[in-house]
């Protein structure tokens, strides 16, 4: 009899153990992530897998996408480089006010007037702009629409009419000019609306030498050209030189060929 009684005293103890680890359990999946010291820590992070005290992301609006009649909107944290109306943002490199005309919706290059900059000056961002050439077009090669988005104000990203235009491959639309030529040819013909949208970070320096290059992802009419393609340096100087300081601005080339831009805007890259 008292045999039968231990089994059944065990029994009980037995069921009451696993029925509290059970719940135990339970309640530490139930808080997603507060238990923390029961998932991995990131690398080099103090955050755990899942973990709910981690900042929430900002809330945003997204944008809308172009169409050769309309441009789109941007979304709502950016800063609007050209809207369509005036030039404000922007000054000529030569000092002074930019003197590219600007007429229905979009500025266009003044050849000779040089090249215009942006007044803010900007680290990692993301950037889009839209360009169109001009039409009939004219000149070949170089000669070709050329223009160039200039990222911290030194680093070139090709624009050119290489729409059954041939010129040296690291120099054509889409390439990191005299580096890296763009990974295809996605050129729209010359008076169409042709759109870039690309991410750059600038070079970390360290004890005054470059400890991290410069690098750039560009999309051409949504198609990737540069996949995060290191910067050997500017693109008009020797390689590899890079320009001191991690911001710069946004710069836009004369090259004495009459192509215009529209809907331009400009992301900040901050660190969670
Ligand atoms: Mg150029």
């Amino acid at each position: 009899m008292m045999k039968r009684n231990l089994i059944v005293a065990l029994v009980v103890l037995i069921s009451v153990a696993v029925a509290g680890l059970t719940a135990f359990q339970l309640r530490a999946n139930g808080r997603q992530g507060t238990k923390s010291e029961h998932r991995p820590r990131l690398p080099g992070s103090k955050w755990y897998v899942h973990d709910m005290h981690r900042p929430q992301p900002r809330v945003m609006t997204p944008g809308t996408f172009s169409t050769q009649e309309t441009p789109g909107r941007p979304p709502s944290d950016a800063i609007v480089l050209f809207d369509g109306k005036d030039l404000s943002k922007w000054q000529s490199v030569n000092d002074g006010p930019a003197r590219w005309k600007v007429e229905d919706g979009y500025f266009q290059v003044v050849p000779g007037t040089g090249d215009i900059e942006t007044k803010e000056k900007f680290g990692a961002v993301q950037v889009h702009l839209e360009w169109s050439e001009p039409t009939p077009p004219h000149g070949t090669s170089q000669g070709r629409g050329n223009s160039g988005v200039f990222l911290q104000g030194e680093y070139e990203i090709q624009v050119l009419d290489s729409f059954h235009n041939i010129t040296y491959p690291d120099g054509q639309c889409g390439a990191v000019y005299g580096q890296h030529p763009p990974l295809v040819n996605v050129c729209r013909p010359p008076g169409e609306w042709q759109t870039y949208d690309l991410v750059f970070t600038p070079a970390v320096w360290q004890g005054g030498r470059v400890r991290i290059p410069p690098y750039v992802t560009v999309f051409q009419n949504g198609v990737l050209v540069q996949n995060y393609a290191k910067i050997y340096g500017p693109t008009k100087e020797a390689i590899p030189h890079y320009v001191p300081g991690a911001i710069g601005p946004l710069r836009l080339q004369d090259h004495h060929n009459a192509v215009r831009y529209r809907n331009i805007w400009i992301r900040e890259i901050r660190p969670e």
